[in-house]
This record gives structure tokens, C-alpha cells and sequence, in this order.
């Protein structure tokens, strides 16, 4: 497909604000949204030369679509990777992931830590048809190595984890996959390309909820995979064309837009997140804070290392309390007394968003699952926006006093 022709070797930040597709005859400079399902043919010739793969083009919307391939093309730049698919949610980026690599008698090795919907997406719905896996601790590298058996296609990883803000060695994950054959996939959706780039670590696939920091403003729902030409083209998008899990154009321009200001949206907001997690350890009704920006974090280091010498945006903390009820009253008085920032399940919007994990994402597991898991009841995550610091603080300070 054609794009607006570009100099070489532009930096990720100038591609994330003009590589785009073509532009039409009008000359338009911000993208235009092409809300149509299907494309005029010139001629019948051309028209079987576009479905049989002799011909580039569009030809109906769940095989592409300009507004659309524009999102996957700015993505695949910023994450430096050959290309990239967009797909209608962050889940569904997995769904076809995994519905175009494994088959029946396949394994994958997973973080226990993942989003819960990813957890339940392998080890529940894939089950059903036959596909294996094992769930193994976030950071342990010798129990990846561990669970790997002769039948594992993929290992697949989330860093940092939600809402521990766990962190995994990348690279070291993408030897061990690929010294058993298998593919490496990384959800990078609360790093982002800004901070973390999977694919210069080694790691095959990275996966995207378009959703969260991409749209960056809490507005539609989105997902993406990226990887080789051979990947994207060869193996996700003949299922694509088939299973039809496609992102709206609409959704698609949103995003695009959001893509823009993604480098300078991270940086603030980590920077904000940092400040925040480095207030909250002082305070004395706060007994635990985990963001990857402190030193207190257990894989401090290799967090600076790996994502750019930045904590990302989201941090955790826990209230003080003497028992798990108690925690339970002290953080839903932190969540009920706010008149500023959001209880909202969601996370990278440009509002600072909160949860409390164990009622919430976590409320399906027993109490004993949630210990095991570190989710306690006086656990409360913060998605760190764009207000000024002094407002978060106001506003979480009502409830913690
Ligand atoms: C939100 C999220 C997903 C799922 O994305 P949706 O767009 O909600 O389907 C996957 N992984 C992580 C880390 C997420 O935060």
C-alpha cells in the first residue's frame, strides 16, 4: 500500500507524527478517516488481481483499510518492528496471536502475573482445544526454563506486570525461547515503545492494547501485534482475513492521533508517576509502594536498564492496617473520599485513574489465591495522568489522613 513519501532514516518521534498512508487528492495534513467497507473496483481484471495477491489494494474492510493501515504502520516504526496488525481490542491482539501459532498438543509457558483476561484466554478457553500451558512466576527465569517441553510454541510475558508493576528480563526470556524453537511474545502495553523496545531485546511479537497509553486519552478500544513481514503477513493476517477481529477505522484514526503525542504523554506522566510513588513511600499510612522508578523496587536496576531509565506510569501501594478487613475499610476510604481523579477500571488516560484490585480485576480469586498473588485488601492501584502533582497528592491525602 502506498504511504507519504518520507526521507530515510527518520527518528521514531518524527515517523509517529507523519508516516501515514497516502494522502488523498485534497491534500489533507492531519489523516483522513476512511469509514467505508468496501472499495470501487476500477475493472474486473484489477478487481481478480486484488483477491488472488497478484495486485496491492484495497478490496473490503476486514482484508484492510487505509485509515487503519496507517495505525499499524506508525506502530510498527515506534516499535521498530517490519510490521504490524491492528485488531478491535487488546484481548483480541492475543486471540489472534494465538489462534494463528498453536494447534492442538501445543504449549505455552506464561507469566502467572498477566492481565487476568489473558490468564483465563490460555488456560480456560485455549484448554478446550487442546492447547497446554504452564503458568510460572514473573521473574524466575530458571522456572521458564523449567517449563519449557519439547511441544512449546510460545513463551508470552506482560513487564511490568499490573498491578504489581512486576518486571521480567526480556532478553534473557527471548534466549530461552528461542534456544527451544519456540517464539517470544511481550505485552507492551504499560511500557510502551517510548520506554521499552521488546523487539531490540530479541523477543518475536510484541502485543499491544491500543486501548490504554496508545489512544492515551481513555476513548475507544484498540489492539495491535507487531512483528516480521513474515509473521504479520504470513501467519495473523490469512487468519485475520478469516476470523475478522479488525480494528474500526474509526477507533484505527483515534489511536493513529493518540500515536503523536505518545513520547510526550509517557514522559510526563512517568515523571508524575515517580514523583507520586516517591511521596507515597514517606507517608506514614502507607506501608508498601511498588513502582519500578524506586529503589525499593526488586528489579530496580533492571527496570532502569530495560525501559529507558524511567518507572512508566502506573504505581501500587498498600494502607497500613493491622488485618485484611481492615485494609479493606482504610482503602476504600482512600477510593471514596477522591474529588479529583477517577475510580475508574481502566489505566493511560490523561486522567489519573484508580482501582482497588482485589474487588475488582482480582475479585474472582479466593483470599487465599490474592495472598498468593501479593493483591491484599488494602492494595490500590494508580494509573498516574496528567494533573499536577500537588492535585494527586490533595486529593489521595483526604482519605489516607
Ligand atoms: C487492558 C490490557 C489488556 C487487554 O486489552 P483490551 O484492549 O482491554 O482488550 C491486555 N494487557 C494489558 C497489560 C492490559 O492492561
Amino acid at each position: 500500500m502506498s504511504t507519504i513519501p518520507l526521507p530515510d532514516h527518520l527518528h521514531p518521534e518524527t515517523l509517529a507524527v507523519h508516516l501515514a498512508s497516502e494522502r488523498s487528492q485534497y491534500g489533507e495534513n492531519s489523516e483522513a478517516l476512511y469509514l467505508t467497507s468496501g472499495y470501487v473496483q476500477p475493472s474486473a481484471q484489477v478487481s481478480a488481481d486484488k483477491f488472488s495477491g497478484d495486485e496491492d489494494g484495497y478490496t473490503y474492510g476486514r482484508a484492510g483499510n487505509p485509515t487503519v493501515n496507517s495505525f499499524e504502520m506508525r506502530l510498527a516504526a515506534m516499535e521498530g518492528s517490519e510490521a504490524a496488525i491492528a485488531t478491535s481490542s487488546g484481548m483480541s491482539s492475543i486471540m489472534l496471536m494465538l489462534f494463528s501459532l498453536l494447534k492442538a498438543g501445543d504449549h505455552v509457558v506464561f507469566s502467572q502475573s498477566m492481565f487476568g483476561s489473558t490468564i483465563k484466554l490460555i488456560s480456560a478457553e485455549f484448554a478446550r482445544f487442546g492447547v497446554e500451558s504452564t503458568m510460572v512466576p514473573q521473574t524466575d527465569v530458571a522456572a521458564w526454563k523449567a517449563a519449557i517441553r519439547p511441544n512449546t510454541q510460545l513463551l508470552f510475558a506482560e513487564t511490568p506486570t499490573n498491578p504489581l508493576t512486576e518486571v521480567c528480563d526480556i532478553a534473557a526470556l527471548a534466549d530461552l525461547a528461542h534456544d527451544a524453537g519456540a517464539m517470544f511474545c511481550v505485552d507492551n502495553c504499560f511500557a510502551t515503545p517510548i520506554l521499552q523496545k521488546p523487539m531490540a531485546m530479541g523477543c518475536d511479537i510484541v502485543m499491544h492494547s491500543g486501548t490504554k497509553y496508545l489512544d492515551g486519552q481513555g476513548r475507544v478500544m484498540a489492539g495491535a501485534l507487531c512483528a516480521s513481514e513474515a509473521i504479520i503477513h504470513g501467519q495473523f493476517l490469512p487468519v485475520m482475513k478469516n476470523a475478522g477481529m479488525v480494528l474500526a477505522p474509526f477507533n484505527a484514526w483515534v489511536v493513529l492521533k493518540g500515536l503523536e503525542t505518545l513520547d510526550i504523554r509517557m514522559r510526563a506522566q512517568s515523571a508524575k508517576a515517580h514523583e507520586l510513588a516517591a511521596w507515597l513511600e514517606t507517608h506514614p499510612a502507607v506501608s508498601r509502594v511498588y513502582y519500578p522508578g524506586l529503589k525499593s523496587h526488586p528489579q530496580h536496576d533492571l527496570s532502569m536498564h530495560q525501559m529507558s531509565q524511567m518507572g512508566g506510569a502506573v504505581l501500587s501501594f498498600d494502607v497500613k492496617a493491622s488485618d485484611p478487613t481492615q485494609a479493606r475499610q482504610k482503602a476504600f476510604q482512600v477510593l471514596d473520599s477522591l474529588q479529583v481523579l477517577s475510580l475508574c477500571t481502566n489505566l493511560g488516560d490523561t486522567k489519573t485513574l484508580l482501582t482497588h484490585p482485589a474487588s475488582t480485576s482480582h475479585g474472582k480469586l479466593s483470599e487465599a489465591q490474592r495472598q498468593a498473588a501479593g493483591i491484599g485488601q488494602g492494595l490500590i492501584r494508580v494509573a498516574v495522568g496528567l494533573e499536577h502533582v500537588d492535585d494527586m497528592k490533595n486529593d489521595l491525602l483526604r482519605g489516607l489522613q
